[in-house]
């Protein structure tokens, strides 16, 4: 059951179209975890902020489907509310807005509705109790005095709380003490279920460990160069991509 389908996706930015990517296929199916890597400046951020529809990013091939719906042309919201989510790289701080206040105003944008008080502060307080969160963190200040950790477990709460159809994180790991990680790793596990779809990117083992992996993308130069399991993520941690062996193209 496909979730998402990218067909020849060809991408550019800038005043000048700079071109990213190029022709990147890429189908995730209902119930997956893949994982996409690839030397820094290939353009990982780029597709997944193309999927999520950020208009600094220009599509000049290809097109994005969503439950065998064309997304290519739709707005950031509309993906938003059929179910895509990506956690933001450097969340900004918002005084005067608690974490659960921001959880809540996001649940009300995506359903449409606000949501139910009551339910969603037991059903709050659960999903922080599993992950070991401290009851007083939902009464803090969005983002403000922070740490990277801190900052990380609330775009873990509100995957949590938002329940998207298609999680995509962006080096969701990346500064984080083991600690940290662990939690992060531990709220996806919490999050995935058979008809929910996971994109990671991500340069390290550790997020990874205690996640059920289904592929692993390459991606270099703006293409996906080599799809494997989990072991080709193992392999690139170990020996870096310079060192990687075959592209799939070169079996063909
Ligand atoms: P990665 O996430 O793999 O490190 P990015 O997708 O962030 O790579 O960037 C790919 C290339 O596109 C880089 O050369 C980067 O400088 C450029 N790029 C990305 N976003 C923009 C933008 N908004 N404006 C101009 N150039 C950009
Ligand atoms: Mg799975
Ligand atoms: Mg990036």
């Amino acid at each position: 059951d496909t979730l998402l389908d990218i067909q020849n996706l060809g991408v550019s930015v800038g005043d000048d179209h700079h071109k990213i990517l190029s022709g990147v296929d890429l189908k995730i199916n209902k119930g997956e975890i893949h994982v996409l890597m690839g030397p820094n400046g290939t353009g990982k951020s780029t597709l997944v902020s193309t999927i999520m529809g950020d208009p600094r990013y220009e599509i000049t091939s290809g097109r994005i489907l969503f439950e065998g719906k064309d997304i290519t042309d739709e707005k950031t919201d509309v993906r938003a509310r059929l179910g895509i989510f990506l956690s933001f790289q450097s969340p900004e701080e918002i005084p005067g807005v608690t974490v659960e206040n921001f959880l809540r105003t996001a649940k009300g944008a995506i359903d449409g509705r606000p949501p139910k008080i009551f339910k969603f502060e037991k059903e709050l307080k659960a999903q922080m109790e599993a992950l070991g969160i401290d009851p007083s963190y939902a009464e803090r200040y969005l983002n403000v005095g922070f740490s990277g950790g801190e900052k990380k477990k609330a775009e873990i709460l509100q995957l949590l709380m938002l329940q998207p159809k298609l999680a995509l994180l962006d080096e969701t790991d990346s500064g984080l003490d083991v600690d940290a990680v662990k939690t992060v790793s531990k709220g996806i596990q919490n999050y995935h279920n058979k008809t929910n779809s996971v994109l990671i990117i991500t340069h390290s083992a550790k997020i990874l460990e205690g996640l059920d992996i289904d592929y692993v993308h390459i991606l270099e130069k703006g293409k996906i160069v080599k799809t494997g399991g989990s072991e080709l993520a193992s392999e690139i941690i170990e020996r870096g991509f310079e060192n990687m062996e075959k592209r799939s193209d070169e079996y063909e």
